[in-house]
């Protein structure tokens, strides 16, 4: 079996959906990377700023890098409405993702005869992971900034495996957004630009989750009932899968159910680190939550 059948194959025995490869070259989207810094459409994120040389190649994050391996692992697709994003009721995706690329990784290693140097990066590194993973033939990036995979559409979590061999590039898959724009439409706050940038500022999922300050007033009534995250744009994808075939069992489920905003305002630090701890909703910490659920409820008079 060829070398990116058994990565492949083990990368699914693992829980991915998908993986592909993409061969080592200059960064493409650097330059509309920059654009977006420049507009200020990054928010608070100074980050991303800081790093900014860094993504314009990998080989400035691992010097012996020749391939990315990306891997994308469905979560449930949004199907109902709620406060809380999907991607919340399972384990924090980071944790879960780095431990199967670790462990690709070491079966990789026990089928090449050089010794396998790689690195992995799950949000962890400053990687344009977009671009990867359209360069490993995993989707295009829709219009609400997401890759979209023509499967297993776009409720993925993506991670990269940075690694010294020489692996075959996967086929790219070109644009298949044509003439929808239903994530534009969808959208409750204008964050997708008609030139095909989203501006942060405006980005519900941004504003509950990312952004540290106070949520700004005017747009607050535009967020709704949202405590973390925000589904809308992909909930209305004609891509989106909305089964629960092939979804990572990590991500599948919550269990106690996820609490409502007056809960959220009751809790200590202690009742949000027994619920919260090993989610995705941990990183937030509770000051955040908190704010947001304040503004749900003021919002929920509004109705
Ligand atoms: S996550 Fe929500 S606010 Fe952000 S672009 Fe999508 S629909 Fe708009
Ligand atoms: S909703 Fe339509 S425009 Fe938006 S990402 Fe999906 S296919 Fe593309």
């Amino acid at each position: 079996m060829h070398l990116e059948s058994f990565i492949q194959e083990e990368a699914q025995r693992l829980g991915f959906a998908v993986a592909g490869f993409a061969s080592v070259g200059p960064i493409q989207t650097f330059d509309r990377f920059q654009e977006w810094l420049a507009r200020g459409y990054a928010g608070d994120m100074a980050y991303l700023a800081r790093n900014e040389v860094l993504r314009s190649h990998p080989s400035l994050l691992a010097p012996y890098v020749k391939s990315v391996i990306v891997a994308a692992a469905r979560y449930p697709s949004a199907s109902r409405s709620d406060p809380w994003s999907n991607y919340t009721l399972g384990k924090d995706y980071h944790d879960i993702l780095c431990g199967k690329l670790k462990e690709l990784a070491e079966s990789i290693r026990g089928q090449v005869s050089v010794p396998l140097l790689s690195r992995v990066c799950v949000d962890t590194a400053p990687l344009l992971e977009r671009e990867w993973a359209c360069r490993a033939g995993l989707g295009w990036i829709g219009r609400q900034g997401s890759l979209v995979h023509p499967e297993f559409g776009c409720c993925l979590f993506l991670g990269e495996l940075l690694v010294n061999l020489e692996l075959e590039a996967s086929p790219p898959i070109s644009d298949r957004c044509g003439a929808c724009r239903l994530c534009v439409e969808a959208c409750p706050t204008g964050a997708i630009q008609s030139d095909g940038f989203v501006d942060a500022r405006r980005c519900v999922s941004y504003l509950t989750i990312e952004h540290k300050g106070e949520i700004p007033v005017a747009l607050r009534p535009l967020l709704g009932v949202s405590l973390f995250g925000c589904d809308r744009c992909t909930k209305v994808c004609p891509r989106n899968r909305t089964d629960a075939e092939g979804i990572m069992s990590q991500f599948a489920a919550s269990d106690p159910p996820l609490p409502s905003p007056e809960a959220c305002l009751a809790m200590t630090e202690a009742d949000f680190d027994l619920r919260f701890t090993g989610t995705a909703v941990h990183r937030l910490g509770l000051k955040r939550l908190q704010r947001n659920a304040a503004m749900v409820m003021e919002n929920q008079k509004l109705e």
